[in-house]
C-alpha cells in the first residue's frame, strides 16, 4: 500500500486535565492542506464560509456613543479592505446608538455588516441585534459569572445551570433567527466562567465545552447562523482549543464556520509575528474562514496584516486539495496539546541541541559580509563582536554561523577566523556547506557541523559514492552531519521522501549524528513536508528521533518574510517540532537574528525579552494604548521572562490576560489598577503615578533588574 494512503493516527491528551481524545485527528490528512467544510452563514450581504473567500474583519476604537466618530472609522476601515466591522455595545445607550450608526453608514451607502460586541449583558444584546446584522456573545460572561471562585460542581447542579443559561440565552437565539441575525459564539482563554473552570480547569477543552454548551441551545431552536471563536493571546493555546473545535463539532454533526484570532497580541513586530503563528497556523491546517487580526495601532492597520495572512489560503490559490493522500501514520504525540518531539541530543561547537535544549539559531553570514566578499579583516570584526556579546551572556546572537565553502580562498577565510578566534575555545559554532568533496573532508576539521551538497549534475550513482565517502569522513571527524532536501517538481511530499532516503544512506554506513533540514521557499510545503518526514521517521522507530533545522530563506520583502516564516515555523514549534532555526532576507545579518527570536518568543519557545500583552483597544478603552503601551515598554522592555498585560479596561481586562505575571488595567477614567496575576492589588491610581508604581510592584516581587 502506498504509505501515504489512509488517516492520520492521533493519540492526544489535554492541557491540563487527564481526558482522553479519541485517537483521531481534526482533519483527514494533515500533511495536504484542504479548508475544513463548512456552511455558508450569511453576515448581511457578506457569505463567511463555505466557498467564500476568508472574510477580513476588525473593530472600531471609538466610544460606540460617538456616533460620527464611529461611522467615521468604520468608513476608513472599509476603505481598507475591512469586510465585517465589530463595534462595541457595554451599555444600552451604545446598543441603541448602534441604530444611529447604521442608519447613518446607509445614508452614505455603506452597507458593511456589522457585528455588535456584547459582553455580560443580554439586554445590550437584545436592543442590537434590533440594528446589526451579527452578534457576537462570549459565553463566559453573558450568563455565567466569573469570580474566580472555586466550587465543586455535581451533575445535577451543573445540569441546573444549563437549564438557567439556557433561560437566559433563547431570547437572543429566537430574536436573531426572527430577524436573520447571524452570531458568533467566542470563547476567550482569559474569561471563561467559573463554572467552566471548575469543571475543566483553564484548559482549551474548557473553553470548547463552554462554546458548544451555546451552540447546542441553537441547534435545538433549529438556529444555524452560527460562527465559533477560541481566542488565547497564547498561540499554542487558541491551536490546541480550535482543532479541538473542530473535532468536537465532526464529532456532533456540526459544520459552523470558525472566527480565527490571536487575542492582545500586541503591537508592531511582536504583534504581527504572534497573529501569523496562531492564525497562520491555523489556515494551513485549513480551520478558519473569516480572520480579525488584534493589534494594539489603529485598526486600519490591522487590515493589510489580516490579507497578508490569509493570501496563501483563500480559495482561489494554488495548493488547495491536491490529490496526494495522508496516512496512517502517528505525526506527534498531541495535536491538543503542547508537547516537545523527542530529539537526540548533539553538541554542535559549544551548544547542545535536541532534547530539551533550547532551540537553537542559525545564521548565513555570507552575503551580508559579501561587500568586502571574505575580507578577513571585515569577517574578523564581526566575528569578534559576535564573540564578545556571546561571552557577554547577551540575548540574541547568533550560536551557530553558516559559512559557504565553494572555493579554497573561502576555506582559507573560515581557517584563519576560527584560529583568531581562539579555536576550539570560541563561543561561536560554524556549520560548513560544502558542494566540492575534497574541500568538505579537509574543511571538516574546521567545522562542528557538515552539510555535503553535491551539485546536480553529480545525481545519481556518482553522487551517492562522493555521499557516502564525506557520511564516513564526518563520522572519523566526530562532526555530525545536516542532511538538506529541496523542494521538488514531481510533488509537494516529494522533499520528505528524499530526506528519508539520505537517512537510510546514513544508517547504512553506521552514522546517526544528523540534523535534518529542508531547503524549501513555501511555508506550506516546507509545514507539510517536514510533518511527514517527522512521520516517517516515527514508523522506522525511536531511533530515528534525528533533530530538525527549520529553514526557511528566499523571501527577499522583509514584511511578506515576517508574516510566512512566522506561519511556517510557528505551526511546526507550536507542535513541538523544530531544533535549530533559520531565517531571514541575508541583506542584515543582525536583523535576520532578531526576527528569528522574536518568532521563537511569540510561538514561546525561547524567551528572551519581555513579553508584553496589550489589548488592542475598543470603545471601552480608558487610557491611550498605544503610547501607554510603547512608554512602560521603554521603561520595563529589558527584564527578560516577565510576562506584562495592558488592558483598556476593567470589565474585560483582567480576564482576558490570563496568565500575565501583572497587569497594568484601566479601572475608572485616569484611574489605574494593578493586578498580580489575577489579583487586584491596587486600585485606582492616579494615572501620572500609574508607570512608577508599577515599578515598584515588580520590585517587590523580586523581578526587576536595573537595565544594562
Ligand atoms: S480589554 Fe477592554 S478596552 Fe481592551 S479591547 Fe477588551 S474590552 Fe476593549
Amino acid at each position: 500500500m502506498d504509505p501515504l494512503l489512509g488517516h492520520v493516527k492521533i493519540v492526544a491528551m489535554l492541557t491540563s486535565t487527564s481526558t482522553a481524545l479519541p485517537t483521531k485527528s481534526f482533519v483527514p490528512n494533515l500533511f495536504v492542506r484542504q479548508r475544513r467544510k463548512t456552511r455558508e452563514v450569511m453576515v448581511g450581504s457578506v457569505g463567511v464560509g463555505g466557498n467564500n473567500p476568508l472574510r477580513i474583519q476588525s473593530m472600531t476604537t471609538t466610544p460606540t456613543t460617538d456616533v460620527d466618530a464611529t461611522v467615521a472609522q468604520t468608513l476608513s476601515l472599509v476603505k481598507a479592505g475591512c469586510e465585517i466591522v465589530r463595534i462595541t455595545a457595554p451599555k444600552l445607550a451604545d446598543a441603541r446608538a448602534l441604530g444611529e450608526i447604521k442608519k447613518k453608514l446607509l445614508a452614505l451607502g455603506c452597507r458593511v455588516p456589522l457585528v455588535a460586541d456584547i459582553h455580560f449583558n443580554p439586554e445590550c444584546a437584545m436592543e442590537a441585534a434590533n440594528h446589526v446584522e451579527k452578534i457576537r456573545v462570549n459565553p463566559g460572561n453573558y450568563a455565567d459569572a466569573k469570580a474566580f471562585k472555586v466550587k465543586e460542581y455535581g451533575d445535577a447542579e451543573y445540569e441546573a445551570e444549563l437549564t438557567r443559561i439556557e433561560e437566559r440565552f433563547l431570547p437572543l437565539v429566537l430574536k436573531c433567527k426572527t430577524l436573520g441575525r447571524a452570531m458568533r459564539i467566542g470563547c476567550n482563554h482569559g474569561s471563561l466562567s467559573d463554572r467552566i473552570m471548575n469543571r475543566y480547569g483553564d484548559t482549551p477543552a474548557g473553553m470548547v465545552e463552554a462554546a458548544l454548551e451555546f451552540v447546542r441551545i441553537c441547534r435545538k431552536n433549529d438556529y444555524h447562523r452560527v460562527v465559533l471563536s477560541m481566542k488565547a493571546s497564547n498561540p499554542k493555546v487558541m491551536i490546541a482549543a480550535y482543532r479541538l473545535l473542530a473535532l468536537r463539532m465532526d464529532e456532533e454533526g456540526m459544520d459552523y464556520p470558525v472566527h480565527s484570532g490571536v487575542t492582545e497580541a500586541g503591537y508592531g513586530e511582536d504583534g504581527r509575528i504572534k497573529s501569523a503563528i496562531g492564525i497562520g497556523s491555523l489556515l494551513n491546517d485549513g480551520i478558519g474562514d473569516t480572520v480579525r487580526v488584534s493589534l494594539t495601532e489603529d485598526p486600519e492597520f490591522e487590515i493589510p496584516v489580516a490579507y497578508q495572512i490569509a493570501q496563501p489560503y483563500q480559495p482561489s490559490s494554488k495548493g488547495e486539495g491536491r490529490e496526494e493522500k495522508g496516512d496512517s501514520l502517528t505525526y506527534v504525540d498531541s495535536l491538543y496539546s503542547y508537547t516537545r518531539r523527542p530529539a537526540r541530543e548533539l553538541s554542535i561547537g559549544p551548544f547542545r541541541m535536541g532534547g530539551e535544549h533550547p532551540v537553537r539559531v542559525i545564521n548565513d553570514f555570507s552575503k551580508w559580509l559579501a561587500t568586502e566578499k571574505y575580507a578577513k579583516g571585515k569577517a574578523l570584526k564581526i566575528l569578534g563582536l559576535l564573540e564578545d556579546q556571546l561571552k557577554a551572556g547577551k540575548d540574541n546572537v547568533p550560536e551557530i554561523l553558516e559559512w559557504t565553502v565553494a572555493t579554497r580562498a573561502e576555506l582559507d577565510v573560515l581557517q584563519d577566523c576560527r584560529r583568531a578566534l581562539g579555536g576550539e575555545t570560541s563561543r561561536l559554532a560554524f556549520m560548513g556547506r560544502f558542494s566540492d568533496l575534497a574541500l568538505a573532508k579537509e574543511g571538516l576539521a574546521h567545522v562542528h557541523l557538515a552539510l555535503f551538497a553535491a551539485p546536480r549534475t553529480l545525481a545519481g550513482p556518482e553522487r551517492t559514492t562522493q555521499f557516502k565517502e564525506f557520511i564516513r569522513a564526518a563520522q572519523a571527524a566526530k562532526v555530525p552531519v545536516m542532511l538538506e532536501s529541496s523542494a521538488c517538481e514531481r510533488g509537494v511530499l516529494e522533499a520528505a521522501r528524499n530526506l528519508l532516503k539520505g537517512v537510510e544512506l546514513c544508517e547504512a554506513e553506521g552514522y546517526r549524528d544528523l540534523v535534518l533540514s529542508f531547503n524549501i521557499p513555501s511555508a506550506e510545503a516546507l509545514i507539510a513536508n517536514t510533518r511527514l518526514a517527522v512521520a516517517l521517521l516515527r514508523e522506522r522507530g525511536a531511533h530515528a528521533d534525528y533533530p530538525f533545522h527549520l529553514r526557511f530563506l528566499g523571501i527577499a520583502d522583509e514584511s511578506e518574510l515576517q508574516i510566512r516564516a512566522s506561519v511556517a515555523f510557528g505551526s511546526l514549534l507550536c507542535d513541538g517540532i523544530g531544533d535549530l532555526v533559520q531565517t531571514g532576507t541575508g541583506e542584515n545579518a543582525l536583523k535576520d537574528l532578531e526576527l528569528i527570536y522574536n518568532i521563537l518568543q511569540g510561538a514561546g519557545v525561547r524567551i528572551t525579552k519581555t513579553e508584553f500583552v496589550s489589548c488592542p483597544s475598543c470603545g471601552r478603552t480608558l487610557f491611550d494604548l498605544q503610547t501607554t503601551t510603547e512608554r512602560i515598554k521603554q521603561k520595563i522592555g529589558h527584564l527578560k521572562g516577565v510576562k506584562i498585560a495592558i488592558m483598556g479596561c476593567i470589565v474585560n481586562g483582567p480576564g482576558e490576560m490570563a496568565d500575565a505575571d501583572f497587569g497594568y488595567v484601566g479601572g475608572a477614567p485616569g484611574k489605574i489598577n494593578l493586578y498580580v496575576g489575577k489579583n487586584c492589588v491596587e486600585k485606582g491610581i492616579d494615572f501620572d503615578q500609574s508607570d512608577e508604581r508599577l515599578i515598584q510592584l515588580i520590585k517587590s516581587h523580586g523581578k526587576w533588574v536595573d537595565p544594562v
